[in-house]
């Protein structure tokens, strides 16, 4: 590709004088204008009209077609939200949710929050006036618990039908039989895939309506060779573009937020120096993390002369068209979750896409002039190395918390339930002796009346039964923080390029003997005595942004503890209380070290490794429980801290017996031998998941 790029054998069938043209053109449009431009809005009435005639249909249409933003609408128009009816519209990601809800508003000429508006995790932006509801898949199911039949909503889109995501083939499920006894209830399952089928066969042969794509021609590049660091061999390519090809934005994917921080700080260092000459490159990141102001600075228009560069998770992929996009670099990789029911381990993982994810991102590049795709792996590997389909997400996640969930709404026959696609059988054993050993079930599978405490927190069950047990140990307060701050995980400390020595100081500032829990404890409070003051964070290497989120979400679980009644008392000094209550809800997270100087888990005898970045890095205790397994170079367990194996027997008599835990104490290393080396380098990748 470099080659091709800076050889210029790459056919140059934009025009950029005709591109310009029509951006100007676009400029001019007016915001009804621009709806009227979309594809979807010719076939407005037709859809309307299939609508009426059936309760369930299928909408298929190329992303960017206006299905998110469009459909909303024409329902509000048509009378679906008279009579003090919502329409409500599910989103795989927050990002989406938001971004599509505040330009909705834009659209309707009204307030973000008042008829219009959108509800994610920890943030509610809407009021009684809502008719028009965006809202994550997640919170659409938290709504089945709050109003069991919808009765407030008279239509419900499930967007993104195709991404498959966990919760929305939970919805799936759960709209379905809805639907059978509340007639008057209209559901549209959308999707930007074509194989639109399977649903169809699903929701009892409903419509489909395929709306017709508008789309130009995309070039396909393929590296010659595997790219040993797609993280360089993106940025190289991002500049190359810049420098040698014709007008048009840049769509650029890769696997989360450390990854797309250190690409924009790396792009804003090389583009200082070329002078000005060559045309501004404006670098926008997204990732769900990014604060909403950040966010609309994607879809700003880009300068005549300047080339905007976006850097995207799979978000870009279809749940948010950027206009003027014209050269896609594709890494091939994407951030996925992996659960093995055997080991009990969830990790995320940086993993290939599949080859529909592939196609869809290069369609990205097309939408508004022929395009050209830049893949950093080699033909040979699409062929062969990519599989077809990304696997649903429900068949390779924990289910824990949906097994709770639906168990709190009366659902006990899980076995028989109406899945688009089944997960394994024994994932759901495992969630249900999960919830079991967390006494959020009973012997028999019944929800405790713990469990339906737990059933409040829109959080891991782990991380519930944690909150909920600090009552007991009077630690509430502290709990809290620390759930919070687990809860923006490492987006905590900032580590700039050239200044990581001085980083890696700062947060050493913080550790607490005990381990990483603590030290984040550590931080919050720190931060809180400071006033919340941003200099403070900058004079610490710390994220204010991922620290006001952590307040943002402690805040909301304060609330959520009053309505469970759990009082909110503080007991700063006390470690162990602290530790043990931690230990009430992660328990299923506990190694210990082994005779080679490694950790092995409890249970399942995993080996696993303590991160470099933590406190008890280069200590070495003997127990520890951890927050989660990452994997990168190595099964890293990350958030560590240390704690006594008497507490397991203690606080999980039902999960561990004192025979396990006594066979399980190996004698101590010898000396030497199994310390980490405490020279070890830390290497750029174990920073960037
Ligand atoms: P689909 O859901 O079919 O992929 P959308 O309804 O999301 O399509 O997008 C329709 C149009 O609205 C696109 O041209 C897109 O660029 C524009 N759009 C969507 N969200 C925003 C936003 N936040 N700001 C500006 N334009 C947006
Ligand atoms: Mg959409």
């Amino acid at each position: 590709i470099k080659e091709a790029i800076m050889s210029g054998k790459i056919d140059e069938q934009e025009d950029p004088i005709e591109e310009k043209k029509r951006k100007i053109e676009e400029e001019k449009l007016s915001i009804q204008e621009q709806r009227k431009s979309l594809p979807i809005f010719a076939h407005r009435q037709k859809i309307l009209d299939l609508l009426s005639s059936n309760q369930v249909i299928i909408i298929v249409g190329e992303t960017g077609s206006g299905k998110t933003t469009q459909l909303t609408q024409y329902l509000h128009e048509s009378g679906y939200t008279k009579n003090g009816k919502k329409v409500g519209c599910t989103q795989p990601r927050r990002v989406a949710a938001m971004s599509v809800a505040k330009r909705v508003a834009d659209e309707m000429g009204v307030t973000l929050g008042k008829e219009v508006g959108y509800a994610i995790r920890f943030e509610d932006c809407t009021s009684d006036k809502t008719v028009v509801k965006y809202m994550t898949d997640g919170m659409m199911l938290r709504e089945f618990l709050r109003e069991p039949d919808l009765g407030s909503y008279s239509c419900i889109m499930i967007d993104e039908a195709h991404e498959r995501t966990l919760h929305t083939d939970i919805l799936f499920g759960l709209v379905k039989d809805l639907a059978r006894y509340r007639s008057d209830l209209k559901l549209i399952i959308s999707s930007a895939t074509m194989d639109a089928f399977k649903f169809s066969k699903y929701f009892d042969d409903a419509p489909i309506y395929k709306i017709p794509g508008r789309r130009f021609p995309v070039d396909i590049y393929n590296t010659k060779a595997p790219e040993a660091d797609y993280l360089d061999a993106a940025i190289v390519s991002v500049l190359q573009i810049h420098l040698t090809q014709p007008p048009g934005d840049i769509l650029v994917f890769l696997t989360g937020q450390a990854e797309i921080e250190a690409a924009t700080e790396i792009l804003t260092q090389r583009t200082h120096g070329l002078g000005t000459k060559i045309g501004e490159l404006i670098i926008c990141p997204i990732y769900s993390a990014l604060p909403s102001n950040m966010q609309v600075k994607i879809f700003e228009k880009t300068p005549p002369g300047a080339r905007k560069v976006v850097l995207a998770t799979n978000i870009a992929e279809t749940s948010l068209t950027i206009n003027g996009i014209v050269y896609v670099i594709d890494t091939g990789f994407c951030k996925q979750n992996y659960y093995n029911p055997r080991t009990g381990m969830e990790s995320l993982i940086v993993a290939p896409i599949s080859k529909a994810s592939s196609l869809q991102r290069a369609g990205r590049a097309g939408r508004v002039a022929p395009g050209k795709c830049f893949r950093l792996y080699t033909k040979w590997s699409f062929e062969n190395e990519l599989d077809d389909e990304t696997v649903p997400e429900i068949q390779r996640t924990n289910l824990a918390s949906v097994v709770l969930m639906l168990k709190s709404l009366g659902i006990d026959d899980l076995v028989g339930f109406d899945f688009l696609d089944p997960p394994p059988s024994e994932t759901l054993m495992r969630s249900i002796e999960q919830l079991y050993a967390l006494a959020a079930l009973n012997e028999d599978g019944e929800l405790t009346k713990l469990g339906r405490r737990m059933a409040e927190f829109p959080l891991d069950p782990m991380m519930s039964k944690m909150i909920i047990s600090s009552e007991k140990y009077k630690t509430t307060s502290e709990i809290l923080t620390i759930a919070s701050m687990l809860s923006v995980n490492n987006s905590i400390f900032y580590r700039p390029k050239d200044k990581e020595v001085h980083a890696d100081n700062a947060r050493k500032n913080f550790f607490n003997e005990t381990g990483d829990h603590l030290s984040l404890l550590n931080v919050y409070n720190q931060w809180r005595d400071s006033n919340y003051s941003i200099q403070w964070c900058y004079e610490n290497y710390i994220q204010y942004r991922s620290m006001k989120r952590a307040k943002d979400v402690r805040d909301q679980i304060e609330n959520l503890c009053e309505r469970v009644e759990i009082p909110l008392v503080s007991n700063p000094t006390d470690y162990e209380g602290i530790l043990k209550t931690i230990t009430s809800g992660f328990f299923f997270n506990t190694s210990n070290i082994t005779r080679s100087g490694d950790y092995s888990t409890l249970k399942k005898k995993q080996t696993v490794f303590i991160h470099p970045t933590s406190a008890l890095f280069n200590r070495v205790p003997k127990w520890v429980i951890f927050f989660e397994v990452v994997q990168t170079t190595k099964e890293y367990m990350r958030q560590i801290s240390e704690i006594q194996p008497q507490w397991l027997i203690e606080i999980a008599p039902h999960f561990y017996q004192l025979k396990e835990i006594s066979s399980s104490v190996h004698k101590m290393p010898k000396q030497g031998k199994g310390k980490v080396n405490s020279s070890e380098v830390l290497k750029k990748e174990e920073f960037l998941i």
